[in-house]
């Protein structure tokens, strides 16, 4: 945990990212979701039983950076997250997290959507 969050304050935005080479597949990945605006993939290093993640194909750096002309690809990141989670069996429920800048914990900046379930969650998160 300690070690996730000091990797995550050193974290520099800009520039390309791990994501980016991601969507252009020079680094393999095998997604289980992807249309025209954004794919899904396992994150590296779950957190939960199942933990995805849903990213833009456009490369918004972190949340706070997009604008009102991201409305509609925010929301199809949300609602996707919802149909991806259903084909996860996510029945029970489950969690979205959007990690932004160095409080926030964000170590990629490339914008994405933490889908975590499979366990029973806790409230406040860290
Ligand atoms: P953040 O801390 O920025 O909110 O989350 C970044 C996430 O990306 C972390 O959960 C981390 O495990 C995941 N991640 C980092 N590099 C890779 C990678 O190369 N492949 C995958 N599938 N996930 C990654």
């Amino acid at each position: 945990m300690a070690g996730e969050v000091e990797s995550a304050r050193q974290a520099t935005p800009g520039g390309d990212t791990i994501f980016g080479k991601i969507l252009r597949k020079e680094i393999p990945c095998n997604f289980i979701y992807e249309d025209d605006q954004c794919v899904a993939f396992q994150d590296i290093n779950p957190q939960a039983p199942t933990h995805f993640l849903v990213i833009p194909r456009k490369p918004i750096q972190r949340l706070s950076e997009s604008s009102d002309s991201d409305e509609q690809l925010l929301g199809h990141l949300m609602s996707t997250a919802a149909k991806v989670a259903k084909q996860q069996g996510l029945k029970n429920g489950f969690r979205l997290v959007v990690n932004d800048g160095p409080d926030g914990c964000q170590s990629v900046y490339h914008l994405h959507i933490h889908i975590l379930g499979g366990r029973q969650m806790g409230w406040p998160p860290g």
